[in-house]
């Protein structure tokens, strides 16, 4: 029995997520996204799927970085 760090929600069935070294706990992936997912520097929503990083800033899409001048990105995810 373990309690989800969002909701605080005691499951026996939750699961752990070990990120930098350090050990979350969570019930469902919602809470886990959540809590640990990055978020997009322009446009703010929750970055779920490969992203794109500029010099160490996290886009959730290349169009994003794009629109904050970054040159030269392409979408990971549809470059190969
Ligand atoms: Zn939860
Ligand atoms: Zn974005």
């Amino acid at each position: 029995m373990a309690r989800c760090e969002t909701c605080g929600n005691e499951y026996d069935k939750t699961f752990d997520v070990v990120m930098d070294g350090r050990r979350h706990s969570f019930d469902s992936f919602e809470c886990a996204v959540h809590m640990l997912a990055p978020v997009c520097t322009h446009c703010g929503c929750r970055i779920l799927g490969h992203g794109v990083e500029v010099d160490s800033v996290l886009y959730c899409c290349a169009h994003c970085a794009q629109e904050v001048g970054a040159e030269g990105v392409r979408d990971r995810a549809h470059s190969h």
